[in-house]
């Protein structure tokens, strides 16, 4: 397969020789052994947010590099696969201000009940979107669909060159400049440069062990099975959050009436659940979940993902910046990982907008880090507690979980507090979370 190459048509690219992007080694749509070409910002990773930073970055005058190593429609694409995400508001208002929300809104599922239960107890907690004055918590799409809506609009996205499927091999972070190699699908090596590396390459960052920062991984020892079910009536916009004595289990609202299910589970207990027939595993999830949402009556393709908290000792380095699961890889227990990333993409972009000289100098970079540490810390204590605290089997435990439950159901301002989790868990909003443009 070739590479997609999109000529910048705000700013002009020059390489080291002076000569414009495009003009040399251009064969077949691909350059080929070309001098170095110096780039803004180079984009390791296309995937939800490497492709959402280099929409929001698209046609502010900087000259962007996107480099991915899978094709976003192929099977094998890492970050849109079978998935679902839920989008909290402060997303949907991103995705829409980067122009890839309209994509993906008739294929979305507004959440406007969130159901908290602890298996086989008595509390649970219920939060309604009317009851704190929003529309909805957020809204369930399938990866896919996002990497549709992204890409589509990346094709022919002003000042963004593109590479996919294209593998960045090699990093070099100098003080002046980041170097960086590619191969091509069809081996084809290419050298770039560009002024900051962006890793948006997930949670087994290359570009972050490129640029010599560390990685603390913590196995939850969980992994989980994720499948669309159907019930036997439609839902009503209802998410679920149940613990169960094997792991959390969540049962998300989907655009077609139906649900998708996230299952936390034992490595041995997934692997039992994996090997199932259909109408088992509906047994099994049935007997879990029980019948809030009535009788699950059929499933597509299962898939399974070992769960791992992977928290990147730094988010800055010299010319270079970690965003998404490069910076953070969360447990899915809370839906925040995406949401989380994406903010970090939409404040990178404000920076690097605003940054006068050099976007790739340390002053900017040091801002970036400053101003998405409250954000990034609270939702990953946020999310790593709750995993913890319903995993807690100490005899007591659970009681004191079901207390919670029914006292948060009961308390107003406890349930305003974790409706605002849809939102971002403090420090400066992005501009691009508030609606507002960065052209
Ligand atoms: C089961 C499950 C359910 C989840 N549900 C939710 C949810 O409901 N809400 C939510 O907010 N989050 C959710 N998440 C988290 C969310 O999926 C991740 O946070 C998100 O995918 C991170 O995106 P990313 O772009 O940072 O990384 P990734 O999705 O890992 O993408 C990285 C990209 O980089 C590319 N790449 C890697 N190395 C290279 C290289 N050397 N050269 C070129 N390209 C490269 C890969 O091909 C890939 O496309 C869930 C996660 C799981 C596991």
């Amino acid at each position: 397969m070739s590479s997609v190459s999109v000529p910048s048509a705000d700013r002009t690219v020059r390489d080291q020789t002076g000569s414009r992007a495009g003009e040399t080694g251009v064969s077949g749509g691909r350059r080929v052994n070309e001098a170095l070409k110096t780039f803004d910002v180079a984009i390791v990773g296309g995937g939800m947010v490497g492709a959402s930073l280099a929409l929001a970055l698209s046609g502010t005058g900087l000259a962007v590099l996107l480099i991915e190593g899978v094709a976003p429609d192929s099977d094998a694409q890492p970050s849109f696969d079978d998935r679902t995400t839920a989008l909290g508001n402060a997303s949907r208002r991103i995705l829409q201000s980067i122009g890839a929300w309209d994509a993906i809104a008739p294929y979305a599922a507004a959440i406007r009940t969130i159901h908290v239960s602890d298996a086989g107890r008595f509390g649970f907690a219920r939060l309604r979107a009317e009851e704190q004055g929003v529309e909805a918590f957020g809204y369930v799409a399938a990866n896919r669909v996002i990497g549709r809506a992204l890409w589509s609009k990346l094709r022919d996205a002003p000042g963004i060159e593109i590479r996919v499927p294209v593998r960045t091999e090699r990093v070099e972070l100098a003080p002046d400049l980041a170097r960086l190699d590619l191969v091509h699908g069809d081996g084809t090596p290419e050298r770039v440069s560009a002024r900051l590396v962006v890793a948006a390459d997930g949670a087994h960052s290359a570009v972050r062990a490129a640029a010599g920062i560390g990685a603390r991984v913590e196995d939850y020892g969980q992994v989980a099975v994720v499948a669309n079910v159907a019930a036997d009536r439609p839902h009503d916009g209802t998410a679920f959050e149940r613990f169960t004595s094997s792991g959390p289990l969540a049962v998300l609202p989907l655009h077609d009436g139906s649900y998708t299910v996230v299952w936390a589970l034992t490595p041995q207990r997934a692997a039992e659940m994996l090997a199932l027939d259909a109408a088992s595993f509906l047994r099994e999830l049935q007997g879990r979940f029980g019948w809030r949402a009535g009788r699950f009556v059929r499933m597509g393709r299962r898939a399974s993902y070992p769960l791992k908290l992977t928290r990147a000792e730094h988010t800055v380095a010299q010319r270079a910046v970690l965003i998404g699961n490069a910076a953070q890889a969360l447990h899915p227990v809370a839906g925040q990982g995406f949401n989380l990333g994406l903010r970090d993409a939409a404040m990178l972009a404000e920076i690097l907008v605003d940054a006068r000289e050099d976007v790739g100098a340390a002053e900017p970079l040091a801002r970036f880090a400053e101003w998405r540490q409250t954000d990034r810390r609270g939702v990953i204590s946020f999310t790593d507690g709750l995993v913890k605290l319903f995993g807690d089997t100490r005899p007591g435990m659970s009681f004191v979980r079901n207390l919670g439950l029914l006292l948060f159901d009961l308390t107003p301002p406890a349930k305003s507090a974790l409706a605002r989790v849809s939102l971002g868990f403090g420090g400066p909003s992005p501009r691009l979370a508030r609606g507002l443009s960065l052209r």
